[in-house]
């Protein structure tokens, strides 16, 4: 079987590849991360996958594209129930580029983090499987996540410090300096 795997970082994809060639599944990486700012914070995501995929012989497909604006006028109406937005921008496209390029099927890194809403995730990879007519490979990688994050620092990967989203770095300041508790 030849899936997409929809990658947001190489922290969090390593484990999912190797998980997925062990099942003798050809994997092919898929960048497309509009949800990432500021620039150089996305340019050391998608650079360090760039060099994780080198390493491992992992085909990469870019949809390259810096989209602070696109992003932010997808989620401006409800921004604290952002995420879902987000789930679909890059789901709906990970399912697309995986028909338009004859995969059998699609997954995403996203589903290796305990802190993504996973349930919700899922419901929305369905509804894109659905609507493009290809198949969601639904696995629940979370119990890989510790031992992705030690290969990332064991192999000096970019760590980043948020989920992506100027939203959620803005969290990250106003908790750590105690504004929201
Ligand atoms: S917090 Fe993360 S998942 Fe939610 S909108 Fe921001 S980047 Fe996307």
């Amino acid at each position: 079987m030849k899936t997409l795997l929809h990658i947001c970082c190489a922290p969090c994809a390593n484990q999912c590849v190797t998980s997925l060639r062990e099942e003798n599944i050809e994997v092919t990486g898929f960048w497309y991360n509009p949800n990432i700012h500021p620039f150089t914070e996305y340019r050391s995501r998608r650079n360090c996958l760039r060099e994780y995929a080198k390493d491992v012989e992992l085909p990469l497909i870019e949809q390259d594209q810096y989209a602070l604006r696109p992003f932010v006028r997808e989620v401006a109406e409800d921004i604290a129930h952002r995420c879902v937005k987000c789930y679909e921008m890059r789901l709906f496209q990970t399912a697309k580029t995986a028909k338009e390029q004859g995969f059998d099927s699609f997954t995403s890194s996203l589903f290796i983090s305990p802190y993504q809403n996973h349930e919700l995730m899922k419901a929305v990879a369905e509804r894109a499987a659905e609507t493009y007519g290809v198949e969601f490979l639904y696995r629940d990688f979370r119990p890989l996540f510790k031992a992705g994050q030690e290969h990332a620092r064991e192999h000096c990967f970019y760590m980043q410090k948020y989920c992506g989203c100027v939203f959620s770095e803005e969290e990250r300041y106003l908790k750590a300096n105690k504004i929201i508790p």
